[in-house]
């Protein structure tokens, strides 16, 4: 295992260097075995002696610089001046023997010049469903950060009522935030930020250096980044996911999804969702995130205006609707089993999320069982899941005449839409029944519920019971903003 310190050694000024603080009776609990295989670690970190210490920051591993990095942000709307890592530190940053280098990034280490009112902690309910969420996002192929560890404690952590404390070492290609350009931006400290972009462009789009002149290289650069944020979004659409706090110090300049706090996937199709019951406005509302997508955007545009004309960040931020709706529609056709394309493909896609508004359809399972539809008239499961059955059949009655022009069997396309409509998703009261478990120290549920969502696509019988509606207590759980 090799780290190296290219944040530390070639961005002076933008971080801390300090080392985690310990957490009273520090515990690994589980972890992420197909990552750590994928990061080519060797067992015996995950047991005694190593795994308490390694895991909890307590015992770093050679070549580990820790530093807690600064940066500012817009939260809901507003400039909320410097932010930074409270309770986040970058650990290192590990090459691996493919070329590619991830960054180590332990959550819950303890105070940072950047905690503001915090106390550096994070707690377990929280550290459970960003272990969840984020593995489950990945698995349905979204760009995230993974989680690789995740300690518990018995030191108590203050929220509405106390908790228990808890460490999340998460694995991801970068941390850079839109925050962090906003951040030297600000302050008027144009050469740092054109360090920050360079270093950017170096390490992370090290195809756009043989662009020689600065200029066309920054436009193409930013070009991207539009482009992937548009491609991030339209993904989130596709699932259901809604992320809950888009603040912009929370948007990964790679287009990761970022910074899990209380995110949601939406069951009962509403698209008004709000799953943060904090947003009292619904700024992050389910069908508000391709617009926050954009107005952040225009955050990260203004702050490269030392780089960049007016004009070009313009014709760049331009871009952004066709790509997120072309991504959008592509993905959407293929949940419905559409390979060819129609001009009235987009209203039989209304005409399907009108009609799970307003019977309150599951949106995860509504999609899976219409790979179930025959091109012919015939019984499907679907039916069992709506009171509306007239309202249904009229659906279907397009749907099949549309299925018509297509010309795969019903076979093929059932095959096909199996691959992007997933079966398995995390639902809340999942999450919920795994941090219960896992506050008595039993990370069964967790793991089962893992294991579960690494195959989302899949039948997986003895996972039948992950798959259902969840039950009255889990339907309204509300999810708070502290975490
Ligand atoms: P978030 O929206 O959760 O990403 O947090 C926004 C900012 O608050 C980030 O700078 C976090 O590091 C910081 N923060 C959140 N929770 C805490 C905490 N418990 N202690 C210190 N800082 C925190
Ligand atoms: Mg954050």
């Amino acid at each position: 295992m090799m780290f190296t310190s290219h944040w530390a050694t070639e961005l002076p000024n933008t971080y801390t260097e300090l080392a985690p603080s310990p957490l009273q009776g520090a515990r690994l609990l589980y972890w992420n075995q197909a990552l750590a295989d994928e990061l080519e670690l060797p067992h015996r970190l995950f047991l005694p002696p190593f795994a308490n210490r390694v895991w909890s920051g307590q015992h770093l591993l050679p070549g580990m610089r820790p530093l807690a990095q600064v940066y500012s942000g817009h939260q809901f709307g507003i400039w909320a001046g410097q932010l930074g890592d409270g309770r986040g530190i970058l650990l290192g940053e590990q090459q691996l023997s493919s070329g590619r280098r991830v960054e180590w990034h332990l959550k819950g280490a303890g105070l940072t010049p950047y905690s503001r009112m915090g106390d550096g902690r994070a707690v377990l309910r929280s550290s459970v469903r960003e272990f969840l969420a984020s593995e489950a996002l990945h698995h349905l192929g979204i760009p995230t950060s993974r989680a690789l560890t995740l300690v518990t404690s018995q030191e108590p952590v203050y929220r509405e009522q106390p908790e228990r404390g808890a460490m999340l070492l998460r694995i991801s290609d970068s941390h850079l935030r839109f925050g962090h350009f906003e951040h030297f931006y600000q302050r008027g400290d144009f050469q740092q930020l054109k360090n920050l972009a360079d270093f950017a462009i170096r390490h992370h789009w090290p195809e756009l250096l043989t662009i020689a002149e600065e200029q066309p290289r920054y436009q193409a650069w930013f070009g991207d980044i539009v482009g992937r944020t548009a491609q991030l979004i339209a993904q989130w659409q596709s699932v259901g996911f809604a992320h809950g706090v888009m603040n912009t110090d929370n948007m990964s300049l790679l287009s990761l999804t970022l910074d899990y706090g209380p995110y949601g996937f939406m069951e009962a199709f509403d698209p008004g969702y709000i799953c943060n019951h904090s947003d009292h406005q619904g700024r992050y509302s389910f069908d508000n995130q391709p617009s926050i997508g954009l107005w952040n955007l225009n955050r990260l545009a203004q702050s490269l205006t030392p780089l960049l004309s007016a004009e070009i960040l313009q014709q760049q931020l331009a871009e952004y609707e066709s790509v997120l709706m072309g991504e959008y529609s592509r993905l959407m056709r293929a949940k419905l089993g559409l390979r060819q394309q129609d001009a009235g493909d987009n209203d039989l896609l209304l005409g399907l999320m009108e009609l799970m508004q307003h019977q309150g359809l599951d949106f995860t399972r509504t999609f899976r069982l219409l790979s179930e539809v025959r091109r012919e008239v015939a019984p499907c499961r679907l039916q069992d899941e709506i009171l509306d059955h007239p309202a249904l059949d009229q659906w279907l009655q397009s749907y099949r005449q549309r299925l018509q022009r297509e010309t795969v069997s019903d076979a093929q396309r059932k095959a096909a839409m199996d691959q992007v409509n997933p079966k398995y998703i995390l639902r809340n009261y999942l999450a919920q029944m795994a941090i219960a478990a896992a506050k008595r120290d039993d990370p069964e549920p967790l793991a089962r519920l893992h294991h579960c969502l690494q195959q989302p696509f899949a039948e997986q019988p003895e996972y039948e019971d992950l798959a259902g509606l969840p039950p009255d207590w889990g339907r309204h759980l509300e999810i708070s903003c502290s975490s």
